[in-house]
């Protein structure tokens, strides 16, 4: 028997193995159990690699393959013995389609490990209660079929067919034939005023990637990197060349000129051309907003410590059709509001890269997408972020439960200088009808009502049947049941308006001592009051200098002082100090900081 290990990793680096041992019956066998023969199965693995990597393990070339999802769905990879899963999958049905690798063909038995993350949410509320993952509700697809935009997209492609663009009554009646009296009027009209030459007139390949023909929801917006070779080719040219990809709401952040990262098997640096991006405007001033990015081959390593910050980029919304808006209101408290196109800004306002032997310009990055949305708003006098995150969260459970939505297909993000949730078609390709959604709010906020006010969970902040989401995961430790169903209450006219209390203590404008930051190419500069101190880079190790020097202008303030004030134009050196980014970068100076701060009253950052 031939021992195949198949391994689902959300976390590339966290890689572990297990060793399987059984009964031999020839020298094959010995070596295919005494020795790991390994290879990985990802996005960042080109086509070709890939197909003959699935070849091998179909063929016990191999015996253990390391994936990501990329193997989840239509890849024949023959039958498995372990199926071992770093993290919980996303939904009982992704569960359901990678645990059920093993044990397919005559083997009796298979084993299926899953290793729980004691710092996710979602893990661990699994890991409490595995039944509702292993035997898990399995929606089945779903798509909402009064939604035209979609069935545009198929009408195309059933005409594409039929050749004779010109002969309009013909094409009207075979489209009757095909889909009867369903929707016909719209279906008419949009014959009758269309230049099929025009929309048709493209290969295929084209076709599929402009959203004419109908598609599997998959994100058509991606950032790719290729290979430097690349350059010049045509799209479809380049596709051996790609070597890795991300969705720009990530990519503005991980893809900058200047960064080393490990893709595809190999180190590759990341290098700039004036031909992958154009400058947009943002809220926060001008971006390069890269399109595509180009990478050549590095010597070296990458270390753990290069990752040095884990912040998100800034989020914001900018209003650009306000014709088409939508609004509903609950006394001016919170606000449901449908937009049939804003325009979502995703900004990285780091100007430096500093992970290679030399300070690498590389600008403000930026994606900019341009989506319908639906977004709530809530007057911040009376409610906390907290409440309307839970409030949220209970819209978006009932939403997805209620159209059949794949996780993925809404995403969600809060712009903090308007007080807005935001709540967009993460792909873009209107195959979900926010508008029809939006005219449906009150029987979702009825239903998430009274899914979440029933649901028997113990836990305050909810669990997944009710309101908790693979998506709104970073989330979960604010989340609150009760007010997100008593806000829910509120606006169907059930319960009055919860007391919410900020439990935070807010210290306004108060503050002795306004300490500016700057990060300067070879230094950092401290400046309050008539002082100016400089730490120099040593390095390029620019979270010791920032650290190191603010134990220094801390340890050399007044005694009287108590509420200091923190400004820098660095993101991530506020969200440090407010305690919102994860500092791993020389970590022991940060603490040291951290120890030093507390005989402050108050320390807060505030982004200049
Ligand atoms: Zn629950």
């Amino acid at each position: 028997m031939n021992n195949k290990i198949y391994m689902y990793c959300l976390r590339r680096e966290k890689l572990k193995i297990i060793f399987n041992k059984s009964n031999y019956s020839s020298i094959k066998e010995i070596i295919n159990d005494n020795f790991f023969i390994a290879e990985t199965h990802s996005s960042e693995v080109n086509k070709e690699e890939k197909s003959e990597i699935e070849y091998k393990f179909q063929n016990n070339e191999l015996n253990i393959l390391f994936s990501t999802p990329t193997l989840e769905m239509g890849i024949d990879i023959g039958g498995l013995n372990i199926v071992f899963m770093q993290g919980v999958p996303p939904l009982p049905s992704n569960f359901a389609q990678r645990a059920g690798r093993a044990g397919r063909k005559d083997d009796k038995t298979a084993l299926i490990i899953t290793l729980c993350d004691d710092i996710s949410y979602h893990d661990m509320y699994y890991f409490q209660n595995p039944k509702d993952m292993i035997d898990g509700v399995i929606n089945p697809p779903n798509f909402q079929n009064d939604n035209f935009e979609l069935g545009k997209k198929h009408l195309n492609a059933f005409i594409y067919q039929i050749h004779d663009f010109n002969n309009k009554e013909m094409l009207i009646n075979e489209v009757t034939k095909a889909f009867g009296s369903f929707n016909k009027e719209e279906i008419n009209n949009y014959i009758k005023n269309t230049d099929f030459y025009k929309l048709l007139g493209k290969s295929v390949y084209n076709l599929y990637e402009d959203n004419t023909f109908p598609d599997y929801s998959f994100r058509r917006d991606e950032v790719k990197v290729y290979e430097l070779e690349a350059l010049g080719k045509s799209k479809k040219e380049k596709e051996v060349y790609e070597i890795s990809s991300r969705e720009p709401e990530l990519a503005c952040k991980e893809y900058k000129p200047g960064d080393i990262k490990y893709m595809s098997g190999s180190i590759y640096k990341l290098v700039d051309h004036e031909t992958c991006y154009k400058m947009v405007d943002t809220l926060l001033g001008e971006a390069r907003q890269y399109k595509e990015i180009y990478a050549k081959e590095a010597k070296g390593y990458i270390s753990r410590n290069d990752s040095t910050i884990s912040s998100s980029p800034e989020e914001l919304i900018k209003y650009i059709d306000k014709e088409e808006i939508l609004r509903k209101t609950k006394e001016d408290l919170i606000n449901i509001e449908y937009h049939r196109e804003i325009e979502l800004q995703f900004i990285d306002l780091e100007d430096y890269k500093n992970k290679d032997s030399i300070m690498y310009y590389c600008g403000p990055t930026a994606q900019v997408l341009k989506r319908q949305a639906i977004l709530i708003s809530y007057n911040m006098d009376i409610m906390t972020y907290e409440t309307m995150i839970s409030f949220v969260a209970l819209i978006n459970n009932a939403i997805k439960e209620l159209y059949g939505l794949d996780d993925s297909e809404i995403k969600i993000i809060h712009d903090e200088r308007e007080k807005v949730f935001v709540l967009y078609d993460a792909n873009g390709n209107k195959n979900i009808d926010l508008k029809k959604i939006f005219s449906n709010i009150s029987n979702i906020l009825s239903y998430g009502y009274n899914k979440v006010k029933n649901c028997d969970c113990k836990e305050i902040n909810g669990c997944y049947i009710c309101m908790k989401n693979y998506s709104l995961n970073r989330y979960s430790a604010l989340l609150n049941k009760v007010k997100a169903y008593k806000i829910a209450g509120y606006w169907l006219g059930k319960n009055r308006l919860p007391i919410d209390i900020k439990i935070t203590e807010d210290y306004g404008d108060i503050y002795d001592i306004d300490i500016n930051i700057s990060v300067k190419q070879d230094r950092v500069e401290f400046s309050y009051e008539n002082n100016i101190i400089t730490e120099k880079i040593d390095k390029q190790m620019q979270n010791e200098a920032v650290f190191n020097g603010l134990i220094k202008v801390l340890n050399n303030l007044d005694e009287d002082i108590e509420y200091v004030k923190i400004s820098s134009k660095s993101k991530y050196i506020v969200d440090g100090i407010n305690g919102e980014a994860n500092i791993s970068k020389s970590n022991s100076t940060f603490s040291k900081y951290n120890f030093i701060s507390l005989k402050y009253k108050n320390i807060y950052g505030e982004k200049v």
